[in-house]
């Protein structure tokens, strides 16, 4: 990390010292600073040189392969501001909604409901990654503007999923934050465009993606200077057949060792089961999480997408209130 006053001539005097030795260094605006990040760490005679040279005002050798994500590059907790709330705080933030936007009632009514029961965030999709092409694909910019309005009226600020480069400005015109789905943690022109345009990002575990993947895709959009992101994790998929997905809650613990981003869990599409999500997400406080990811739709059985999931408002509130003493015995709240 340079001095503030390091000016553009000395840090690519830096750049040309690493050049040297091989190292492909970049830098990144950080704040009011500036990074000059190589992949590898430089030699001891580097590390000497760079040490004792006027501009640097911090050395981090670090271990890990998404350096910006790691412990060692920042050891107190990111805590990320969407809206009026921050995720990474003493709160555990509720991001709840349907599955996908289908109408101005149905996200109006749900908007209303989960913002009664204390959640933070609402969700909903309106570009939908569908395993099937003939599956309902999400009603796209009609949706936004739906989800627009609902903040208007409830002051609730929204994330919806983006799924390529192309519709990342029309989303952030009208998102609070940028959702990259589990199908696209490793599409990387999207990673790249999410984290130019600054938004806060939900980024969510891949299906088959080890920890160190995920980490190595919020790495991307660090690399941009946005250190909004927030890792979900939705589960896995194993052998296992009872449950849509396996939900990885040891992540959890794993990543609070290793890195500063928030972490927050979906037991809805981890499960795929709304009889399993209250015990999901009472694991899921008690193991650490920042915060919770729930679908909530008025009427489940006639969702347009994952209708098996979708808990009624009602049984939304109720869950918010079984879990405040949870979120309490681990020194949280929950609004
Ligand atoms: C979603 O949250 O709408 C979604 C599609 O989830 P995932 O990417 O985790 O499957
Ligand atoms: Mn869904």
């Amino acid at each position: 990390m340079t001095k503030r006053e390091a000016d553009a001539d000395t840090v690519s005097k830096t750049i040309d010292l690493l050049s040297g030795q091989g190292l492909k260094a970049r830098t990144v605006q950080w704040n009011d600073r500036i990074l000059v990040v190589t992949g590898k760490n430089p030699s001891r005679d580097i590390l000497d040189q760079l040490q004792k040279s006027a501009i640097t005002d911090r050395l981090v050798i670090s271990h890990e392969s998404a350096q910006l994500a790691s412990k060692e590059f920042q050891n107190d907790g990111s805590i990320i501001r969407v809206g009026r709330d921050e995720i990474g705080a003493t709160k555990i933030v509720t991001i709840a909604g349907p599955c996908s936007v289908e109408s101005s009632e149905q996200v109006m009514e749900t908007a209303r409901a989960i913002k009664k029961a204390g959640a933070s965030i609402l969700r909903g999709g309106v570009f939908k990654p569908r395993t099937s092409p003939y599956d309902f694909q999400g009603i796209g910019e009609t949706g936004l503007q739906i989800l627009a309005k609902a903040r208007a009226e409830t002051g609730l600020p929204v994330v919806t999923e983006v799924l390529e480069p192309s519709k990342v400005e029309l989303a952030a015109k009208y998102a609070d934050m940028l959702q990259i789905g589990a199908r696209n943690v490793q599409n990387f022109s999207l990673l790249r465009a999410v984290g130019k345009s600054g938004k806060p990002v939900l980024l969510k575990r891949g299906m088959m993606t080890t920890i160190d993947e995920w980490l190595q895709a919020a790495e991307y959009m660090l690399l941009e200077g946005n250190r909004n992101v927030v890792l979900c994790e939705r589960g896995i998929r194993t052998f296992e057949k009872a449950t849509r997905n396996t939900l990885d809650l040891s992540a959890v613990p794993v990543l609070k060792n290793r890195t500063h981003l928030p972490v927050i869990v979906d037991p809805s599409h981890a499960t795929g089961r709304t009889d399993l999500i209250a015990p999901m997400a009472r694991a899921a406080i008690a193991a650490g999480a920042d915060g919770l990811m729930i679908e909530v739709h008025p009427n489940p059985e006639k969702a347009l997408s994952d209708s098996s999931q979708q808990l009624k408002p009602q049984e939304f509130a109720k869950l918010m209130e079984e879990l405040e003493p949870v979120a309490r015995s681990v020194g949280r709240s929950m609004c």
